[in-house]
C-alpha cells in the first residue's frame, strides 16, 4: 500500500547542494557522535579487511538526516570500495533491480536509501542476492517460463530506513548488523554547527551557535540547513558574523520557534490541547484530524516532540504535557492564573 508522507522542506538549489557535499564528513574524525554506531562499525570492518572478504550486509535506521548516507560513504571509503547509490522508490520493477545487481562488480557496496519503500516483489529478488550472491530472472511468461540463476559477485548491500516498522521481517533478519541511529545531543550539534560554518569560512557567535543547535531537532541535516539560511540572512543584511541577533530572526524567517517546532509540529499539538483538552488523545484520531497516515505521525513526527518531553504515550492516547502548552503560549487544564 502507498502510504503518504509529507514532504518536508528540502533545500534544492544547486548552490545548497555544493554546499552539502562540501560539509558531508569524509573522515571517521570529522563524523561527530554516533559513537556506538561508529565503534561496532569499526569492528566490523576491520574484521571483514582481515578476512579480506566485503563487509556483511548492514541495515541503518534512524530519523532523517541523522547520518546514514554518510555512515555509508564512511564504510565505502574505509573498504576503498565503490558505492553504488539507489533508492526503495527508485526501483520500481524486479528487473530494475536485476539490472543494477548484474552491474555489481566484486566488493562494490550497494547503498539503498528508504529501503522500506521497496515492494514484495523486489524483496523476492534481493533475499537470494543477500544470502547466496544469486539473481534469479524468469524469462519468458506463462507455461514457457523458466528461471535463469546469475551468479554475483562479493559485495555488501546497505540500506538505511527511517521507518523500521515497515520492513519486512524476512529482509530484516538478513542483515549482518542492524544499527540504529540516534538523536544527537546538543553538544554534538554545536560542533557539527561550528565545523560547518568553519568549512564556508562564516564567523559565528557562541550564542548564535547555541540558539541554532536548539532548533536543529539534534539532527545534523536540519542544524546545516539552519546555518544556511542564518548565512543568506547576514549576506543580504551585510553583516559580518552570524550573532544572536541574526539567528533569531533566521528562526522567525523560516516560522521555527526556538526548540526548532515547525508549523507541523505546533498543528499536532495544538490538536491535542485546543481540540482534546490536553487528551488522551487516541493515534486515529489524531491522524484523521491531521489527515496524516497513521504510522508517519508515529515514526516521523512523534519521536521529536517525545524526546523534547512534549508528549506521553499512554494506552488511552497521547497526552500533552506541561512544556508543550508553554511552547503554545497556552495555559495547562485547571490553571485559571
Ligand atoms: P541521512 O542519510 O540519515 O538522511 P545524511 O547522511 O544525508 O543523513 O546526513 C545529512 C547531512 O548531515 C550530511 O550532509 C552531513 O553534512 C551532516 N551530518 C550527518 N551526520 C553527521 C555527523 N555525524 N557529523 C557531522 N555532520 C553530519
Amino acid at each position: 500500500m502507498a502510504h503518504k508522507e509529507r514532504v518536508k522542506p528540502v533545500d534544492n538549489s544547486e548552490e545548497d547542494q555544493n554546499i552539502d557535499s562540501l560539509l558531508r564528513p569524509t573522515t571517521w574524525q570529522e563524523y561527530i557522535g554516533q559513537e556506538h554506531v561508529k565503534k561496532n562499525l569499526r569492528v566490523i570492518i576491520e574484521a571483514a579487511r582481515k578476512r579480506g572478504e566485503p563487509v556483511d550486509h548492514l541495515l541503518f535506521y534512524g530519523q532523517a538526516g541523522l547520518g546514514k548516507t554518510t555512515l555509508a560513504r564512511l564504510v565505502a571509503y574505509e573498504m576503498s570500495a565503490p558505492l553504488k547509490t539507489t533508492s526503495g522508490p527508485a526501483i520500481e520493477k524486479t528487473g530494475d533491480l536485476a539490472a543494477i545487481l548484474s552491474n555489481l562488480e566484486a566488493n562494490d557496496i550497494l547503498f539503498i536509501d528508504e529501503a522500506h519503500r521497496l515492494n514484495r516483489m523486489i524483496e523476492e529478488v534481493l533475499y537470494p542476492a543477500m544470502e547466496s550472491r544469486k539473481l534469479h530472472i524468469v524469462i519468458g511468461k506463462g507455461a514457457g517460463a523458466r528461471t535463469v540463476s546469475i551468479d554475483l559477485p562479493p559485495f555488501t548491500l546497505i540500506a538505511a530506513t527511517t521507518r523500521m516498522n515497515l520492513l519486512s521481517e524476512p529482509l530484516r533478519s538478513r542483515f549482518g548488523a542492524i544499527l540504529r541511529l540516534d538523536y544527537y545531543d546538543n553538544k554534538d550539534i554545536e560542533l557539527i554547527l561550528e565545523r560547518s560554518a568553519r568549512i564556508l569560512g562564516i564567523s559565528t557567535t557562541p550564542e548564535a551557535i547555541a540558539i541554532l543547535a536548539e532548533a536543529s531537532r539534534f539532527t545534523p541535516r536540519v542544524a546545516n540547513r539552519l546555518l544556511k539560511r542564518a548565512r543568506d540572512y547576514v549576506q543580504v543584511k551585510k553583516k559580518a558574523v552570524i550573532d544572536e541577533e541574526a539567528a533569531r530572526q533566521t528562526l522567525e524567517m523560516l516560522d521555527i520557534d526556538k526548540f526548532g517546532l515547525e508549523a507541523h509540529d505546533r498543528q499536532l499539538l495544538s490538536i491535542i490541547i485546543d481540540k482534546f483538552g490536553g487528551g488522551p488523545v487516541g493515534i486515529g484520531t489524531l491522524a484523521a484530524a491531521l489527515n496524516e497516515d497513521r504510522g508517519a505521525i508515529e515514526d516521523v513526527y512523534e519521536p521529536y516532540l517525545l524526546k523534547l518531553g512534549l508528549i506521553r504515550r499512554t494506552p488511552a492516547g497521547r497526552v500533552a504535557e506541561l512544556l508543550a502548552y508553554e511552547c503554545l503560549g497556552r495555559k495547562p487544564k485547571g490553571e485559571l492564573f
